[in-house]
């Protein structure tokens, strides 16, 4: 019954790893979410607001409190400024914000261009458009950029580049160069850039997350995507944002009233209350627990002779696992779910062209426990 420009992208492999990791009571770090709650302070604001009468509908561009903390976060944080009231507008988490952005910019015929590997969301969306793929494969293992490759993909038709950085689920950070290639080619063209940057708190190592919307000539031209749900760990929220250009803000609002109108009331009460308590300090901290679990894991992982990339941003790693198995990435999966009850992602599932298939996509975005218990198993398996 689904119709024809559904058909093809099946079940999220989200839904499907984590079913699998429950069913042989695998441990999961395969979907991205934190195994842990947020801060209590964020809970109680969120009670707070229900029992203050936070309860109907909200301004479907987002609570202005919201909308305030977030143009006010942005601007402490990476300097760039929106003005809260028209170059805003809260969503239904960052997937809602991708697919109302396409489904208010596109027009059936438009040419999308997108990084592979890629989101899952993201082709849908631009089926869910009418709209046309184009896409450049990230090539392993650093997953460069090669500027040429992406220059033979701009046409007439193109109207939209979707850029993630920090990326998931390679866990690269864009460099100045690759994205100062990338601004100068949207500008040539004049395409517009959907910029997910969803990780943007979450680096590494000292690489840092530039927003493509601070290069010289683009904050015109790109609306930029975030959720609360990965720095706030507070996935099940789904409370996220767009900021832009009015004109752009506005395009992605044509399509939002119609998919969701507004986002959750008193969520959006909480997440203000948080983006607005919660500085500076939070975030630190919070990349540093990210990171001490991101080199646990890494190490439980080599240890266990697997060749491990290590990533600069996000809470994904990528390892290749060659001495175990022959098997397709696909194939190394399932066993280490059903066998040794590790639930992974296979990295092949995230292109649309030219699939790697020889590596897994880990989450370290867990409980210390939980991945205590991971490198146990691991062991386990390395031992046989
Ligand atoms: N984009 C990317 C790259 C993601 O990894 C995710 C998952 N956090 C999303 C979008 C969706 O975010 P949300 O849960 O806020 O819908
Ligand atoms: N962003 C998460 C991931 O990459 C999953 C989100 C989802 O389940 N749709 O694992």
């Amino acid at each position: 019954m689904t119709s024809a420009k559904l058909l093809p992208f099946g079940t999220s492999i989200f839904s499907e790893m984590t079913r699998l990791a429950l069913e042989h009571g695998a441990i999961n770090l395969s979907q991205g979410f934190p195994d842990f709650d947020g801060p209590a302070k964020i809970i109680e604001a969120a009670e707070k607001a229900m029992r203050d009468g936070h309860n109907q509908y909200a301004r479907s561009l987002g609570h202005p409190l919201l909308v305030q903390a977030i143009a006010r976060s942005r601007e402490r944080d990476f300097g760039t400024r929106y003005d809260p009231m028209t170059e805003v507008v809260v969503v239904s988490g960052a997937t809602e914000g991708i697919a109302s952005s396409m489904l208010g910019l596109l027009d059936p015929g438009d040419e999308v261009i997108l990084f592979e590997p890629h989101y899952d969301s993201y082709p849908a969306c631009v089926a869910m458009a009418g709209a046309i793929p184009r896409v450049c494969t990230l090539r392993a293992p650093d997953f460069a950029l090669d500027l040429d490759d992406l220059a033979a993909l701009f046409s007439k038709k193109t109207r939209l580049l979707l850029l993630n950085s920090p990326h998931n689920p390679t866990g690269k950070v864009f460099t100045a160069e690759e994205l100062a290639g990338i601004a100068a080619l949207c500008q040539r063209h004049g395409v517009i850039v959907l910029a997910d940057e969803v990780y943007e708190q979450l680096t590494y190592d000292g690489a840092k997350h530039i927003p493509i919307a601070s290069l010289p000539g683009m904050r015109e031209r790109t609306l930029t995507i975030s959720s609360a749900g990965k720095t706030y760990s507070m996935t099940g929220w789904k409370v996220g944002w767009a900021l832009g250009p009015a004109n752009l803000v506005a395009a992605a609002q044509a399509a939002h009233q119609f998919v969701t109108f507004a986002t959750a009331t008193p969520l959006q009460v909480a997440m203000a209350h948080a983006l607005t308590a919660l500085g500076t300090g939070y975030l630190d901290q919070l990349r540093a627990q990210y990171l001490e679990r991101r080199d646990f894991l890494a190490g439980a992982l080599r240890s266990a002779g697997f060749e491990v990339q290590m990533p600069q941003g996000t809470c994904f790693l990528l390892a290749e696992f060659a001495r175990h198995s022959k098997l397709d990435d696909r194939g190394f999966a399932r066993e280490l779910v059903e066998r040794h009850g590790i639930a992974s992602v296979p990295l092949s599932v995230f292109y649309s062209s030219r699939p790697e298939k020889g590596l897994l996509r880990f989450a370290f975005c867990k409980k210390t426990e939980t991945l205590q218990a991971a490198a146990r198993r691991l062991e386990a398996l390395a031992r046989r």
